[in-house]
C-alpha cells in the first residue's frame, strides 16, 4: 500500500495549551535569531478546542510569560474570580468557609474564569500567526521509529468499514517524519502511554494515578458571574472516596458545574455519573440549577499522581508535555499553567536542539533540568503527596492533605508511595449484584440526566461503520473472570453509556460512537484490557464553550 509521507521539523501530537503555547514560544525564538524552521500540530478532533475539557479557573502564570499583551490580544474570558467560597456538603445540608477559612489551594482571587475551548482556539490563532501549521482532524495512530529514535507518527488509515474492509473512501494515513516529535495528547494519551511502556520511561516513578471529572454547563436564573465555589463532602463521604465538586459563574446567566472523583475507589459497584447526578441534586446544588437548562455535558481523565508519578519526559526524537506528562496541581484543581508552562520549557530545549541538530536523548535530557530549576516544579513539589494522602480514608486523607497545604509540603514530606487506581477493587461479595450500581439514582431530566442523554449534550458523534477504536484484549476475560469478580464495571465507570452488559448473551456490547475519549475505561479496568486507540477523524465530543 502506498502511503504518502511529509517531512517536518518539529512535530506536535495534540493541539491544546502545552502544544500551541510551545510552538508560539518557539517560532518567536526563531524569529527573533532570524532562523525559520517548519513546525506541525496535529489534533485529532474535527476542529481545534472541540476536545479541550476543563474546569477552569485560569491562573495567568504562564500566559503572562507568553505573551504579556494578552489583553490587548483580546484573550478570551469569562470575567475575573471575584468572590471565592468552599462548602463542605452533608447529605442535607452545608457549612460555608469563606476568607481566612479557606484552604490556600482554593483561593482564585486574580484568576480569570475561561472557557479553555476558547483559549485553545485563541492560542491557535496565535500559532497560526506566527506560521505553525496546526492541522484538525488528523488522529495520530502509531510511531514511527527508526534505529530506536522516535522518528515522527503514522495517521490513523480512513474510510475501513466495521468488518475491515476498505470503503470507496479508503485512504492511507500519512506517515509524517520529523526530527523531533513532541507528544501533547493529553491525560493517558494513547501513544505516550505504548511509550511510556516501551522505553520505561516510568521505571522507579509511582504510578499515575487519574480521577475522572465531569463538567456541565447550565443557563440558570441567577446572576453569579464572577463567584467560584468548591464543594467537599457528599456524597462521596459515603463510601470513602476521593474527590469533590465546583461551581464557577459564567456571564449572561451561565453556570460552570464539575465534579471529579478519584479512580482509586474500592466498591466495583460505585457509579461516578451516579455520585455526579447526587451531588447536584443536593439541595444546595438543586437550589442553585432548579429552574435552569442544561446546556452542555461532558468527562474527562485528569492527571492525578503529582511530581513522582511523572514519567521521564524526553528520549531519542522525543518529549513529553502537558497533562500526557502529569503536569497538574491536584490540590488546586489547575493544569493549564502548568501544561503551557511545560510547552514553553520543552520550546527552549528545542531551540539548543536544533541550533545543535542534535536530538538524542542526552541532549535533549535538558528538558528536565530546566523543569526541576522552574516555578512548574516547585509548584508541583508542594504537592508531591496530595493525591496520596487521600489512599486511605477520606478524613484522615483531609487532615494530611491540611497539614501538606499548611507546611508547603514539608509535612509528610518524604515520598509517599501509591498503588495504581484499578488495583483498589474489592472483589464482589456474596449476594452483591454485580449488574447495578450501589449508588443508583433516578434520573428526572430536569436536574439529573442518564449518560445516554450526557452522550447526546457532548455533541459526540462517530462514524458507525469504522471497526470500534475501543479494543477489547481478551473477551473472554469480560464474561467469565470479570463479570464474577467485579461485575463488569466498565458498564458503571464509563460516562457515555458505551459499554453495556448483555445478560442473555453474556457479553459486553460496545457502543463506541458514544465515546467522549475520557479514557476512563483505559484506566480503571481491573485487568487492563482495555486498549483506547484513535477512532477516524474528526469523531469524538463537540465541546464548544466548554
Ligand atoms: Fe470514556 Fe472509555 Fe467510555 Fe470512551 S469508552 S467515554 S474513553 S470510559
Amino acid at each position: 500500500m502506498e502511503r504518502e509521507s511529509l517531512d517536518v521539523d518539529v512535530l506536535y501530537v495534540g493541539a491544546g495549551s502545552a502544544s500551541l503555547a510551545s510552538a508560539i514560544a518557539l517560532k518567536r525564538k526563531l524569529k527573533a535569531a532570524n532562523k525559520d524552521i517548519t513546525i506541525l500540530v496535529l489534533e485529532k478532533a474535527e476542529e481545534i478546542g472541540f476536545h479541550q475539557l476543563s474546569g477552569a479557573v485560569m491562573d495567568l502564570r504562564a500566559l503572562r510569560e507568553l505573551e504579556p499583551e494578552f489583553d490587548r490580544l483580546g484573550f478570551p474570558h469569562d470575567g475575573e474570580v471575584v468572590e471565592d467560597e468552599m462548602r463542605f456538603f452533608t447529605e442535607k445540608s452545608s457549612q460555608s468557609f469563606r476568607g481566612a477559612l479557606l484552604p490556600p489551594p482554593l483561593r482564585n482571587h486574580g484568576n480569570r474564569i475561561v472557557s479553555i475551548f476558547k483559549v485553545v482556539r485563541w492560542l491557535k490563532d496565535l500559532a497560526e500567526k506566527e506560521g505553525v501549521d496546526v492541522y484538525p482532524g488528523f488522529p495520530a495512530d502509531s510511531v514511527l521509529e527508526e534505529n530506536g529514535r522516535v522518528a515522527g507518527v503514522r495517521i490513523r488509515d480512513m474510510g475501513i468499514d466495521k468488518n475491515g474492509g476498505h470503503k470507496s473512501t479508503f485512504a492511507p494515513g500519512m506517515d509524517i517524519r520529523a526530527k523531533i516529535t513532541i507528544f501533547a495528547e493529553g491525560t493517558r494519551g494513547s501513544l505516550t502511554k505504548k511509550l511510556v511502556a516501551e522505553k520505561k520511561l516510568d521505571a522507579g516513578r509511582n504510578p499515575m494515578t487519574y480521577g475522572t471529572g465531569f463538567k456541565e454547563i447550565w443557563e440558570i436564573k441567577q446572576d453569579l458571574k464572577g463567584k467560584v465555589i468548591h464543594t467537599l463532602g457528599h456524597p462521596l463521604t459515603e463510601g470513602g472516596q476521593y474527590g469533590g465538586g465546583w461551581v464557577y459563574g459564567l456571564p449572561d446567566h451561565k453556570l460552570s458545574i464539575g465534579f471529579v472523583i478519584g479512580l482509586n475507589y474500592r466498591d466495583p459497584r460505585f457509579d461516578p455519573h451516579a455520585a455526579f447526578n447526587r451531588w447536584k441534586s443536593h439541595p444546595w446544588m438543586k437550589s442553585l440549577l432548579d429552574g435552569g437548562t442544561l446546556v452542555r455535558y461532558g468527562a474527562k481523565t485528569l492527571p492525578y499522581g503529582g511530581y513522582y508519578a511523572m514519567p521521564k519526559m524526553y528520549g531519542d526524537g522525543f518529549l513529553v508535555i502537558g497533562d500526557a506528562a502529569g503536569f497538574l496541581n491536584s490540590a488546586r484543581l489547575k493544569g493549564i499553567h502548568l501544561a503551557m508552562k511545560s510547552g514553553m520549557l520543552a520550546a527552549d530545549t528545542i531551540y539548543e536542539a536544533l541550533e545543535k541538530n542534535d536530538f538524542s536523548e542526552k541532549q535533549l535530557s535538558i528538558f528536565n533540568d530546566a523543569f526541576e530549576k522552574s516555578w512548574a516544579r516547585e509548584e508541583l513539589y508542594e504537592v508531591r503527596n496530595f493525591h496520596q494522602a487521600f489512599e486511605g480514608s477520606f478524613w484522615w486523607g483531609m487532615f494530611k492533605a491540611g497539614m501538606i497545604t499548611l507546611s508547603r509540603g514539608r509535612m509528610f514530606g518524604g515520598r509517599a508511595h501509591s498503588t495504581p487506581d484499578h488495583e483498589f477493587y474489592r472483589k464482589l461479595r456474596a449476594g452483591e449484584d454485580g449488574n447495578a450500581p450501589n449508588n443508583a439514582i433516578a434520573f428526572d431530566d430536569k436536574l439529573t440526566f442518564d449518560k445516554l442523554k450526557g452522550a447526546y449534550y457532548s455533541g459526540t458523534m462517530h462514524d458507525e461503520d469504522q471497526p470500534s477504536h475501543l479494543k477489547i484484549l481478551d473477551p473472554n476475560i469480560c464474561a467469565t473472570k470479570c463479570a464474577e469478580e467485579y461485575g463488569n464495571p466498565c458498564q458503571r465507570f464509563c460516562p457515555a453509556y458505551v459499554y453495556e452488559w448483555d445478560r442473555e448473551k453474556k457479553r459486553v456490547n460496545i457502543n463506541f460512537s458514544n465515546c467522549v475519549h475520557c479514557k476512563t475505561c483505559d484506566i480503571a479496568d481491573p485487568y487492563q484490557i482495555i486498549d483506547w486507540t484513535v477512532p477516524e477523524g474528526g469523531g469524538g465530543p463537540k465541546y464548544l464553550d466548554m
